[in-house]
């Protein structure tokens, strides 16, 4: 009843030139209707994917945005601009973000508010450090960082999130979490949403990131609490992303 749902973030890479490629290479029907997907490029790109993923079961998603309307705000991108190219999906409290950019779990709370507002699907990400997996403290990093932007939503706005789950000491680095290690923590937040309000717990898709390769993905997705994939590296190759697809 989940809908799996993979998303390819770019991070700061990619090219005209790979956005045209993705265009192609998704053209058609080859990918099961019952799969959705995302790409995730740089801001400059967002206009011409959207053209080149006009006849792709493709969707456009964005890499952070800004939490304020608009105003003397330089470099920063506003949810409405993103819904007006074509946006479906934003992430909100990447690991990155919150380790390089100083973003804390109120801002991640204010930029899923703005995303929201924008008619957005904020992708919320969390996850623990190595350091908080070592001591033992993964559950309540990552459910310390969940119920500080979902408990003050209200249940309508709660149900169109996703969740990803990333423990950091797997991204980038290709060093995955097992499939049992993802699950264990995956069934946590599902356990946790059930307290928070149990509809929710069966609807929001939880979304494993870190290190997914083609060759784990399907492991990966066949876990209980694994409703589809946040893939950084592995997206950029477009036969790559395409077989990590088929394996959901
Ligand atoms: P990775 O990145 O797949 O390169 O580990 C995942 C992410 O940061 O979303």
């Amino acid at each position: 009843m989940r809908t799996p749902l993979i998303a390819g973030n770019w991070k700061m890479n990619g090219s005209a030139e790979r956005v045209r490629a993705f265009g192609e290479a998704f053209a058609g029907d080859r990918l099961p209707a019952s799969l959705d997907v995302a790409v995730i490029p740089p801001f400059p790109y967002l206009d011409q994917a959207r053209r080149a993923f006009a006849r792709t079961p493709l969707a456009l998603g964005a890499q952070t945005l800004s939490p304020e309307p608009a105003g003397a705000h330089t470099g920063e991108v506003s949810a409405a601009m993103l819904a007006e190219f074509g946006v479906a999906y934003v992430l909100v409290g990447h690991s990155e973000r919150r380790q390089h950019h100083g973003e804390t779990d109120a801002d991640a709370y204010r930029r899923v508010c703005a995303a929201l507002h924008a008619g957005l699907v904020p992708v919320l990400c969390v996850g623990e450090t190595l350091k908080q997996r070592e001591a033992g403290a993964t559950r309540d990093a990552v459910l310390g960082q969940l119920a500080a932007v979902l408990k003050p939503l209200d249940a309508d706005r709660r149900r169109r999130l996703v969740i990803a789950y990333e423990p950091v000491w797997a991204i980038g680095t290709g060093r995955t979490a097992t499939p049992e290690q993802a699950q264990a923590t995956m069934k946590d937040i599902r356990t946790w949403l059930e307290s928070l309000d149990s509809d929710l717990a069966q609807t929001l898709r939880l979304l494993y990131g870190g290190s997914m390769k083609a060759d784990n993905a399907a492991e990966l997705l066949a876990q209980p609490d694994i409703d589809g994939g946040l893939v950084g590296g592995a997206s950029l190759q477009v036969d790559e992303f395409f077989a990590i697809c088929q394996s959901a």
